[in-house]
């Protein structure tokens, strides 16, 4: 027994068991374990150490017995890295502990040997221990040695090996697309890696291997996927990293409802093998346009209920002059009942109210309805008109709930209802546990207007019109639907896909619908539009977040609590210091010098 060896890596220290898994079947089995100190506890005679590896804790005992053995294991502190030799015995009765997998035994050790000491660590490697997010992720490397994180990478790891097994059985082939890519702009910003051999000229990484997918199924692969990693340069949000996973799919020779089905039969596999839950399919489907005008998003959660009504009609000889001034300028009132709203005191209407105004509204009518009616323009209201509103939210006389209405255009009534119903599902969906409300959303627009009077594309421009709004393409553009698909699970858009253009012709004219002329075109994407003249198969596809679906799977609140080494808001890799500056002469060989302006910041 000595300090710590760099030469211990030998047979004779090769573990027998892990430490999370030794039971009371094996009692006076000779085990060797190997892992990292946890606390140690000295208890009269006795010397009592945690051990963990990744599959849980045990508990080993010194016997004093040994004074040169009980001295040193009295020095080790938390998150030494050992390996010792003990038999497993009973736990004496009053010292089970039913908390730990392995709480009925210890180890009662006979030799141990230090792999290598720890410095004190800068927070609790534990999840009883508070640590803040900046120190966590400069020491990721400590942080994933605590439980939760370790079965966040292993949940991730299941839905990964069940996606594989999954499409493999399906006929899909896994295919690994380039990391250096022609710029081609998917509607993010790029990362831009600079080429030293052709001097002046970048590479991107891809946004997504969408087009490459797409040149696949030109290649006759019929059926490919990828866990793709895409990076866009965008400013972050909780759900957002500069470089996430998708579950990468293409097909060939499908429609839509393929592509659905089969995603359906992917997550019910996932949840199913991963997490034993068993999902419903097929999901709901709903429209584009019924997702806003029932939820006020195309991310519904639609488990929340909480639909927009439209009460328009109730109020057409409404003596309330804010309604009927707008009904008579063709304006609508719609609104929501928020029964669990009922008990909101009006500092927290207040709050509503200001979320309305912000969104453009001119202001939010509230009406608490029991048996009667509490709210500032009750005065205002007939009794066919509140018994209107009782009706149409399907409330049971005397049942309790606060009505929320918003009069004006559609698009202002569905951004304040939509906004009102967020902040009030978040709350809301925080109490829940296991449930899983997925639902698509088809039929989007295959363009939405842009800031500039332009149009740019909802999803992206290699999506199909649907058929019968391809007669409007040219006279109003922005009211062709396009088979285009979003899987959202919780109100969080989990995936998206479409049916793709194979005709360089009609690829063309979706172009030059966003501003990308035929020269234009061929610059960007000559390849993909010579490729479609090369027996292009119809096609299309999806793309599923890999990291969204492990944080809606482990129930966190961030993407990045399931990435193991993700970067901060501002794409700081605070552990190794990514990005960083490069010596002058490396930045030479690849043709780029920093202005004096940037260096000085
Ligand atoms: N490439 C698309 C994306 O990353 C997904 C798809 O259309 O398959 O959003």
């Amino acid at each position: 027994m000595s300090e710590p060896s760099l030469y211990h890596v030998s047979k004779e220290w090769k573990r027998t068991h892990r430490c999370g898994e030794v039971r009371k079947n094996d009692v006076n089995t000779d085990v060797t374990l190997a892992g990292w100190v946890k606390k140690v506890r000295e208890f009269g005679e006795l010397t009592f150490v945690d051990l963990w590896d990744r599959t849980g804790m045990v508990q080993l005992v010194f016997d004093s017995q040994d004074s040169e053995l009980n001295s040193l294991a009295k020095s080790l502190k938390a998150e030494d890295v050992i390996a010792c030799k003990g038999r497993i015995r009973n736990r004496p009765s009053d010292m089970i502990n039913r908390d730990m997998k392995t709480g009925e035994v210890e180890i009662y050790i006979g030799s141990f040997v230090i792999f290598n000491r720890s410095k004190v660590p800068p927070f609790v490697v534990s999840d009883k221990g508070k640590a803040n997010e900046d120190l966590r992720l400069k020491y990721r490397y400590l942080d994933l040695r605590r439980d939760s994180m370790q079965k966040n990478l292993r949940l991730r790891h299941d839905i990964a090996m069940t996606v594989r097994f999954f499409l493999s059985k399906h006929g899909f082939l896994e295919i690994e697309t380039p990391m250096l890519v022609k710029r081609t702009p998917e509607g993010a910003r790029d990362y831009l890696v600079p080429s030293r051999l052709q001097a002046g000229k970048f590479y991107a990484l891809p946004q997504s291997p969408q087009l490459y997918k797409q040149m696949l199924m030109v290649s006759g692969v019929d059926r490919y996927f990828q866990l793709a990693r895409c990076m866009r340069d965008e400013d972050l949000r909780a759900d957002r990293q500069p470089e996430h996973t998708q579950i990468d799919i293409e097909m060939s020779f499908i429609s839509e409802d393929d592509i659905i089905d089969l995603s359906e039969k992917l997550m019910k596999k996932i949840f199913s093998e991963v997490c034993g839950v068993e999902l419903d399919i097929p999901f709901p489907r709903i429209s584009y346009k019924t997702a806003m005008a029932d939820f006020g998003t195309d991310k519904p959660d639609i488990g929340i209920g909480l639909e927009i009504h439209d009460c328009t009609d109730i109020f057409r000889a409404t003596g309330f002059r804010a309604f009927s001034s707008i009904i008579a300028e063709g304006g609508v009132v719609r609104g929501i009942s928020y029964e669990d709203g009922y008990g909101l005191s009006k500092s927290q209407i207040k709050k509503l109210e200001k979320t309305a105004r912000e969104k453009g509204a001119k202001g939010l009518v509230w009406l608490k309805v029991d048996g009667g009616v509490n709210s500032p323009i009750e005065a205002f209201l007939s009794d066919d008109e509140i018994a209107g509103l009782k009706r149409e939210f399907g409330l049971d006389e005397g049942q309790k709930s606060l009505i929320l209405l918003v009069a004006g255009n559609f698009e202002i009534s569905t951004a304040v209802l939509g906004a009102i119903r967020k902040s009030v599902v978040i709350s809301k969906t925080q109490d829940k546990n296991n449930e899983y409300h997925f639902v698509w959303v088809n039929k989007f627009p295959l363009f939405f207007e842009s800031g500039e009077g332009g149009m740019e594309p909802a999803h992206h421009i290699f999506s199909i019109p649907l058929e019968e709004d391809l007669e409007l393409l040219d006279k109003n553009p922005l009211k062709v639907r396009g088979h285009l698909y979003d899987l959202v699970c919780n109100g969080v858009e989990l995936g998206s896909g479409s049916i793709r253009v194979h005709n360089r012709k009609l690829q063309e004219r979706l172009l030059s619908l966003i501003g990308i002329d035929r020269q234009n075109a061929g610059e960007k994407f000559g390849f993909l539009l010579e490729a479609f003249e090369y027996g292009a198969p119809p096609h299309g596809g999806i793309a599923l977040g890999l990291d969204r679906l492990a944080m809606i799977m482990g129930g966190g609140d961030s993407i990045r609590e399931y990435i193991a080494f993700p970067k901060t808001q501002n794409a700081v890799s605070l552990m190794d210091g990514a990005p960083s500056r490069v010596e002058e002469e490396v930045l030479r060989e690849l043709h780029i010098r920093i202005s004096k302006k940037e260096t000085e910041k």
